[in-house]
């Protein structure tokens, strides 16, 4: 956020779509005073630009003191110039008959793009989060293409899983959730990832000591969590967007306030190999705010050889897509 006139200039892609709408609504809650401000830019495709328009009235009609300015475009460089916060959730969804490389491709064509026009026209100390699927490989791709922004500012969004876990860990044993912390969730925001249930405490207390049989924490409860997306989408016929929206606000608060002290979250950032990933991939990891103020991943886990496996298996799948992108020419160098 800009600090003199306490405005922070945002975009966010995808912003005629389910889970923008469900997000802008509650972007003052990310305000850090009353008299902060959002420049806000809202982008989608040219055939979107009246969707953008209507919603551009319907947040006038908030009459939100918050708002400062509001954009709405499909041209990339209105949409990121000064950019601070790019929340990118807009892409080609998968469609029937359509290869995963396919979609691969479609999306990686969207964040080469997006990438360089950051890259171009955003401040320079601009932080991008990328929730839009596949999201770690989108931000990926991203980061590759925008070669001046350090790749510390690239983020994708493995929050959500790790609300899910919070809210399956509590309703299964009954348990106050605000009591429990430290849950994380490693690896590719996939039904691969591994909920990290060894380290989560309850009231300062591990939840492993407290509940004693983990079977249910080590199988049905990983499934659980992994299939929510799944679950969801069959109830209702498209994709989460309120809970993702609200994963949103939970990790972009996070982005955005670094002087709270926080415990351990799950956060996708570029790994430098740390626990055996591919150096240069983005990567779910427990992550902390150190003593000076620094996003850093949690170093020193010690994780049994279920979690290991588990772990490695999800660090692979973001590797193959990795290395996918390079084949496809995505990535060039
Ligand atoms: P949606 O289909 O309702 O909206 C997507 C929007 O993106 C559409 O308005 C579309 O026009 C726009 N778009 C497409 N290409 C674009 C481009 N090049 N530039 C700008 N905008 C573009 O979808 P949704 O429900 O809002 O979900 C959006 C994405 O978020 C999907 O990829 C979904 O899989 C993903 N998602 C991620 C998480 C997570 O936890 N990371 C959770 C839920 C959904």
């Amino acid at each position: 956020m800009s600090q003199d006139a306490s405005t922070l200039k945002l975009t966010i892609t995808g912003a005629a779509g389910q889970i923008a709408y469900a997000l802008l609504p509650r972007l003052g809650e990310l305000l850090i005073n009353v008299e902060s401000k959002i420049d806000l830019r809202l982008c989608d495709t040219e055939s979107q630009l009246p969707a953008l328009n209507a919603l551009s009235m319907e947040l006038d009609d908030f009459a939100c003191p918050w708002i400062e300015k509001i954009t709405c475009t499909s041209n990339l460089k209105d949409a990121f110039e000064g950019c601070e916060l790019a929340i990118l959730i807009g892409a080609r969804p998968r469609t029937l008959g359509m290869e995963r490389s396919d979609l691969l491709v479609a999306n990686g064509e969207i964040f080469s793009e997006q990438g360089r026009a950051l890259n171009a026209y955003a401040d320079q100390n601009v932080k991008v989060l990328v929730v839009a699927n596949p999201c770690n490989t989108n931000a990926y791709i991203c980061m590759n293409h925008a070669k001046d922004i350090p790749s510390h500012r690239f983020f994708s969004m493995s929050m959500l899983d790790q609300n899910r876990a919070y809210a399956f860990m509590a309703k299964q044993y009954d348990l106050e959730l605000a009591m429990i912390e430290n849950l994380c969730v490693w690896g590719n925001h996939s039904p691969s990832m591994y909920v990290d249930f060894q380290r989560a405490t309850y009231d300062g207390q591990p939840i492993i000591e407290r509940i004693q049989d983990h079977s249910w924490f080590a199988n049905d409860y990983q499934t659980l969590v992994a299939q929510r997306g799944s679950e969801v989408i069959k109830a209702r016929g498209s994709s989460s967007a309120a809970s993702a929206a609200n994963a949103i606000i939970d990790n972009v608060a996070l982005l955005l306030d670094q002087n709270q002290c926080y415990g351990n979250f799950s956060m996708g950032v570029c790994s430098h190999g740390e626990y055996g990933a591919q150096p240069g991939t983005i990567v779910s990891y427990p992550c902390v705010y150190n003593a000076k103020g620094e996003l850093s991943i949690v170093e020193h886990i010690d994780l049994d050889p279920i979690a290991q496996q588990r772990i490695a298996l999800s660090f692979e799948e973001i590797a193959n897509e990795a290395n996918q992108c390079r084949s496809l020419d995505l990535i060039t160098h």
